[in-house]
């Protein structure tokens, strides 16, 4: 009698993947993933054109980006992404590399998984990668703080992929001199708070034209033409309220029957901007920020008084004034004293393009810096801001770690001798494990030349002699085509790229390894892994 009725556990409508599928499932996706954003790694990548479904372009070359952009259905796909995701807020740079390198790891995988247990493969993955974080930490050289030669190449081998190419040395002089500005010691260590940044976008002028600001900007002009240009050793006000009589949220009628009351009532709106103007004045203020409205008359007022006023700053900006002006947010302007004002050395109006912009320079309390980005069209700034937040991050992780590598896949080829021979230490099944993501890390300099329309196989053979031979720190040069010394070519990485690239690709590979068992509620394409090599993102984007 029993087992002949079905029993229904799952709601109806659920999908269910088992087994070998299932495993299958999410490495074709994760592959498809990698595919992806292959073709733009290294200095000859190409870029991507990103079309959102509002019709949006985005330009790009940025593996982050494109992983943001486009919409990933399925689940083990959407983890990749967050590869990206978690490499760029931990390094900002090394997200393609990171994407593609766990895209190997799966491809290895997948041949291995009919032999062995996906935990033992997993053991061995998590001792390789332990491995391989060693062997970086004796790769790397010291880089000091002030080695601003050193910094400006990191910045630029950052930058060498973007479109922003060939105006790569000068944004790298712009971003190694504002960590240079902004970093501190804390407790012995040195620190470079991303807070202290601000990038300012303006459309117009060329990449020539951007530059790095000691101070905030604010994209806001003077609210009346009768205030002052330049304000120095301004006295700012920073108000979180409307310089505005309140008007009433219903309607209201007011009845007036003689002329006189209307005068009353026009005087009073006056009085209230008037007792306004007249507190902040009477403080001290030369300068006000205002979050929001300012009505006018306050303004007519206020250009009276000498001071320079701009109306609805965003509240971003307001928080970053405060912290470097050492003002304090007022909420009620007739409370406002001389102790609620901060300090700044100048505030200035200048015209940026088409549009006039306030510059508060010379801030009295915290370090910061803005770096006003430049370029011909929409896209382009958009790919300058993504290339200079890529090269902030990558001086940042620099002068904070001191410690470098060689790129162009040198450290890759170093790695992948290093644990075949760590391999055949292990011994047991783990060995084949960490054979293959030994042989995982040749995606990269194999890619590189790909890219660079090299022939792969003869590339790898050559870089691994070389690297038998002892020359470390050679890679790939995708400019002559040979095998030569990244030393002198001038490229280099903060370690923390590659390390932070390793142990998030490691940890996703694992994941979805040990997955065997893929049960949604919602449709997600089921099987769609198995011909993503044909009909998946790879087609479409690879
Ligand atoms: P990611 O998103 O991973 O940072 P990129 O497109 O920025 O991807 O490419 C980074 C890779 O390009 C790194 O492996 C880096 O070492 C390599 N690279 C950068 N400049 C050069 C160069 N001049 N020659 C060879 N490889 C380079
Ligand atoms: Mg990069």
């Amino acid at each position: 009698m029993m087992g002949t009725t079905p029993i229904f556990v799952l709601k109806e409508g659920t999908r269910r993947e088992k087994g070998r599928s299932a495993q299958n499932s999410n490495i074709q996706a994760a592959k498809a993933i990698a595919d992806a954003v292959r073709s733009t790694l290294g200095p000859r990548g190409m870029d991507k054109m990103l079309v959102d479904s509002m019709g949006d372009v985005v330009i790009t070359n940025d593996g982050v980006t494109i992983l943001k952009e486009i919409e990933v259905e399925h689940p083990a796909a959407k983890m990749l992404v967050e590869v990206a995701k978690t490499q760029d807020e931990e390094c900002g740079d090394g997200t393609t590399t990171a994407v593609i390198f766990t895209g190997e790891l799966l491809r290895r995988c997948e041949e291995m998984i009919e032999a062995i247990h996906p935990t033992v493969i997993a053991q061995g993955f998590r001792l390789a990668a332990e491995k391989a974080a060693g062997v970086l930490d004796g790769l790397a050289d010291s880089v000091k703080p002030d080695d601003l030669a050193t910094l400006r190449k990191i910045a630029a081998t950052a930058m060498i992929s973007k479109a922003v190419s060939a105006n790569r040395d000068y944004l790298a002089g712009i971003a190694v001199d504002a960590v240079q500005a902004v970093m501190e010691e804390v407790d012995g260590k040195l620190v470079v708070d991303e807070d202290n940044f601000q990038m300012v976008k303006k459309q117009g002028g060329s990449i020539l034209d951007s530059q790095l600001v000691d101070g905030i900007i604010v994209d806001k002009e003077k609210v009346h033409p009768g205030m002052p240009s330049r304000v120095k050793a301004a006295k700012i006000a920073l108000v979180d309220a409307a310089l505005e009589v309140k008007k009433t949220e219903f309607d209201a009628k007011i009845q007036i029957s003689d002329p006189e009351q209307l005068q009353a009532f026009l005087q009073e709106e006056e009085n209230i901007l008037g007792r306004y103007v007249e507190a902040i004045k009477n403080s001290g203020a030369n300068v006000l920020l205002c979050q929001k409205g300012i009505d006018d008359l306050a303004q007519h007022f206020l250009a009276k008084e000498g001071i320079y006023a701009i109306r609805r700053v965003k509240k971003s900006d307001i928080e970053k004034l405060s912290k470097a002006t050492g003002a304090r947010i007022v909420t009620k302007i007739e409370g406002i004293s001389k102790d609620d004002l901060g300090k700044a050395a100048l505030v200035e109006e200048r015209k940026i393009g088409d549009d006039e912009m306030t510059f508060v320079t010379g801030c009295e309390r915290a370090k910061a810096v803005s770096i006003l980005l430049r370029g011909g069209t929409e896209h382009v700034v958009d790919e300058v801001e993504r290339s200079a937040d890529d090269a902030l991050n990558v001086v940042r992780s620099a002068v904070e770690d001191g410690k470098v590598l060689t790129g162009g896949g040198s450290v890759h080829a170093e790695l992948s001798l290093a644990l075949r021979d760590y391999a055949s230490s292990v011994g047991g099944r783990e060995q084949m494990a960490i054979d293959a993501f030994a042989t995982a890390f040749d995606v990269v300099p194999r890619t590189l030349a790909e890219n660079a329309g090299l022939d792969p196989i003869d590339t790898l053979l050559d870089l691994r002699t070389a690297h038998k031979k002892g020359k470390k720190h050679h890679g790939v040069d995708v400019y002559s085509g040979k095998i030569a010394d990244m030393r002198k070519l001038d490229v280099v990485e903060p370690l923390r790229v590659t390390k932070q690239a390793v142990a998030s690709a490691t940890d996703a590979a694992v994941m979805i390894l040990r997955i065997d068992d893929i049960i949604a509620g919602k449709e997600f394409k089921a099987g769609e892994g198995a011909e993503a090599g044909e009909e998946g993102p790879e087609s479409e984007f690879g």
